[in-house]
This record gives C-alpha cells, structure tokens and sequence, in this order.
C-alpha cells in the first residue's frame, strides 16, 4: 500500500467544534490503519476571523481528545511566498490572467445576468486580453478555467459527483491586495504536502471541482475525497449551540472522557455491525472510510452520556482520581487532605455519570459537617437510633481488619443478634456516613473513610438524633 498522507485543516474562527472533531478523528483513524501521516495545518488566511485564542483552542482539543499529529502545525500565514510563486507560475503559464474588472462593474455584469435569467459568472472580459493591454490599475488573478467538459470525482463517501465545467466561474486566485484566496490555497497546499486522500465536511463539495481543475492546471495528481456529513441537532437542523454545548471542551468542563467523546463521535455516521463500545485501538482495526453513511448523524446527549457512564464504570480508578481533581477543587475541596482520592473513586464508578456528578458524589469524604438529608432523617431515624450508632462504633472499634467483609460481619451480626434486617441498620448508618441514603455501598464508604472517621460520624449523627429529641 503506497503510503497515505491525511489531513486536517481547520480554520481558527472559533473554538474546536465536535463536527470539526469528527473530521479530525475520521482523518486520524485512517492515518493510524493504513501507518501514514496526519497533519495539522491551520487555514488562518482570513486575517480579520483568524485568533491566536482559537488556534489554541483547536490545539487544545486535538490534545484532549488524543489525536496526535505527525506534521505541522502549518499556518497558511507563514506561506504567502509560496503561493505567490504559484500564482505566478499560472500566470506564466497562460493558465491564469489579471482581471481589471471593477468591484462596480462586476456588480453590474451580475445584476444585468440575473435580470435576463442568466447564471451570473464572469464573462471573461479580461480572459483575453493581450499582454501588452496590462496596465497600473488594480487587478485580481483569475484561473482560466476549461469551459467546456465535465468535472467528476468518485467521493468515498457520497460517490461519483460531477459538475458542468461551464457552470464553474474563473475563479480568483488572487484578490487584488495580492493575497490568495481559500480555493487556491488548499489546492497549494494539499499538492505541495503530497495529501493522498482529502476527509472533510461536505460543506467543501461545491469547492472540489474548483480545486480539481486547479490540481490539473498545476500538473499534481488529484487526491481521493471523502466528504463527511454534517451533524443535526434533534430537530434536524445543522448541530448548533441551539442544542447545547458545541465546543469540544465544554464536553471535557462538564465531565466526560475523551475516549466517550471519540467512541460517540465516530459512531455518528459510522457502524461496524450492531458494536457500540470501541476503543482507539478497535477502531484503528476496524474504521473504514467508505462505510461512513451518506445521511446527516444526528448528534444524541443521552447516548453520549450513556457512553460516558460505561467509560468511568470501567475506567482505572488511578487515572480518573487524576482527571476529578480539578472538579473537586471547584468545590472547594483539597482531595489530599482526606480519604485517598483512588478508593473514594472506586466507590462512584458505578453510579457516576460525568466527573461531575462524581465529584458532587464525593464531597461528603471530604466534609464532614454536612446537613442531614431531611427526608431520610425522618424516615428512618427513631429514639432507637442513637443506641443503634453506639453499639456499631462499639464492635467497630474492636474490628481487627477494618475492611469491607470484616464490616460486612458486625453490620450481619448487629442484624441477628437485634432481630432487624439489613436496611433497618445500613440506612441510618448510611445518612449518619454520607448524610442521605442515595450513597454508595456502606462498607466500602466505611472503609475508605476508616475507623475512626466512621466513628466520629456516627457520634456526631447519634448526638443529632438525641438533640432532635
Ligand atoms: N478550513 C476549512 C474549514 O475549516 C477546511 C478546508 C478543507 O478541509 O479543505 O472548513
């Protein structure tokens, strides 16, 4: 297989969007299977819209999500030279001319061609002009653009399209501040970087004729294209912030994972039988271009939360402590100064859907004063509790091992020896602990937490229930 050369081209304008995303990760994966090179080039030619605050933005979402890059980051900026030259090369060439059309007369060539119900296109007023007529006033750089014939190409994904050379204009290359314009540009640089196969959105369909046709003019050979359809929101419009958030970050500020975001966004528009879970490596095996759907995805939260939940449920406890912190500090809460951050991890894998809610699920660790669920307080708090919390911190402060299963035995015990069930004893165990019942399991809190946390807490709760009265 002769090597494959991807990339991914976004223009900084804004922040990494999850469509732009799915681009990028389609481009990876298929530089990853087939061994070949992603590159990274930033379409900042648009002065006005181009910020540094979004080049690091997109930069920073590439690297939360994992998709490495073998070349650049290229910034169009850096190479006006380069396009110069190859403007001047088509002029050279007869393949392109300078057009002294005025903005005014343009407009009015292109109100007089809608009025008679004409397509308005350049006529080519200045397509023929001789040399020697070239003259001081400003000028464009327009391709010369075949006429007649038909410009077709075999999309991967959406398959032959073609177009009616004659109903493409002569396009320019070059406006008349000597700066290139986008079609040109991506034509240089996909050429002179050698891309082999060209994923993008299908926003870009109507441009690939346009840039084939410049390809041809250069002498480069013409790279395969797949365009990727665009994502909806539920109501079947273009995926905006309409329908919450956009910006892949925002994904990563409300708790989720990469490899949840990687696993839902490519699964939009792509399947491999009826599998849902798929890790990079799976996915490098198994993507494939040309089984991307034709149809729009339509982008779905509950799917993408789903898949969240199952990469925490199963994630490695280590490396989730590490990405909670933030989140725990953002309520205020220093998770070095109590139970290890690891094992209280362990405890919310299973219920937690978003680092969010686990970092909300792991506050009572860290605070031990908190207010008595009221609900749960009047359920199942009686006179009888406090004795019930004394007798508890009495067998577990004789507990040899203080861990799960020896915890597990004084809890059984306790439940034998007073006639109770299980609940009648974890249930105000548990609002003592956690300060509600919606908790984790009570031995495994009692035992990230110790001996002797648990027993202040059960103090403290016996205390409450006597002053309650
Ligand atoms: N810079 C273009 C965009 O952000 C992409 C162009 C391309 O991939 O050819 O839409």
């Amino acid at each position: 297989m002769s090597h494959v050369r991807l990339r991914f081209a976004p223009s900084p304008t804004g922040y990494l969007h999850v469509g732009g995303a799915r681009t990028a990760l389609f481009n990876w994966l298929l530089a990853r299977k087939q061994k070949g090179t992603f590159i990274l080039r930033i379409e900042d030619t648009d002065v006005v819209r181009s910020t540094q605050e979004s080049v690091d933005a997109i930069l920073q979402g590439m690297e939360w999500l994992g998709l490495d890059w073998d070349e650049g980051p290229f910034y169009q900026s850096d190479r006006f030279t380069v396009y110069k030259e190859f403007v001047q090369k088509l002029l050279d060439s007869g393949k392109a001319y300078k057009c002294y059309c005025s903005a005014e007369e343009l407009e009015a060539k292109r109100e007089a061609a809608l009025k008679e119900g004409r397509k308005p296109k350049y006529d080519g007023t200045c397509r023929n002009l001789s040399a020697g007529a070239a003259d001081d006033r400003p000028y464009v750089v327009r391709f010369r653009a075949p006429q007649e014939g038909v410009t077709a190409f075999d999309d991967l994904i959406k398959g032959r399209i073609s177009f009616n050379n004659d109903e493409l204009d002569d396009l320019i290359i070059q406006r008349s501040d000597g700066t290139p314009t986008y079609n040109f540009v991506v034509v240089i640089d996909d050429a002179t970087m050698g891309i082999t196969t060209v994923i993008r959105g299908d926003d870009h369909v109507n441009n690939t004729p346009r840039q084939i046709l410049l390809y041809e003019a250069l002498g480069y050979s013409v790279p395969a294209f797949a365009h990727v359809p665009m994502i909806l929101g539920a109501d079947k419009t273009r995926l905006s912030k309409r329908h919450g958030a956009t910006s892949v970050m925002a994904y990563r500020d409300m708790g989720f994972l990469p490899e949840a975001l990687v696993n839902y966004l490519v699964r939009l528009g792509w399947s491999h039988g009826d599998e849902e879970i798929f890790s990079k490596e799976d996915l490098i095996e198994k993507f494939n271009i040309e089984q991307v759907g034709r149809s729009a995805g339509v982008f779905n939260p509950d799917k993408l939360l789903w898949l969240n939940a199952h990469y925490i449920k199963t994630g490695d406890a280590v490396r989730l402590s590490e990405l909670l912190k933030p989140f725990m500090a953002e309520k205020g809460i220093d998770a070095g100064t109590g139970p290890d951050l690891v094992q209280v991890v362990k405890t919310l894998q299973e219920r937690a859907r978003t680092l969010v809610e686990m970092a909300e699920g792991a506050v009572f660790y860290y605070q031990r004063d908190f207010a008595y669920e009221e609900k749960a307080v009047d359920k199942f708090l009686t006179a009888d509790t406090p004795s019930l919390y004394r007798l508890l911190i009495e067998k577990l402060s004789s507990l040899a091992s203080f861990d799960h299963d020896g915890i597990e035995s004084i809890f059984k015990g306790i439940c034998e020896e007073k006639g109770l069930k299980l609940g009648q004893v974890a249930q105000p165990a548990r609002i003592a602990l956690c300060g509600g019942t919606a908790a984790p399991g009570i031995y495994e809190v009692m035992a990230v937490l110790g001996k002797e946390e648990t027993c202040l807490r059960l103090e403290r709760a016996a205390a409450f229930v006597e002053k309650k009265g």
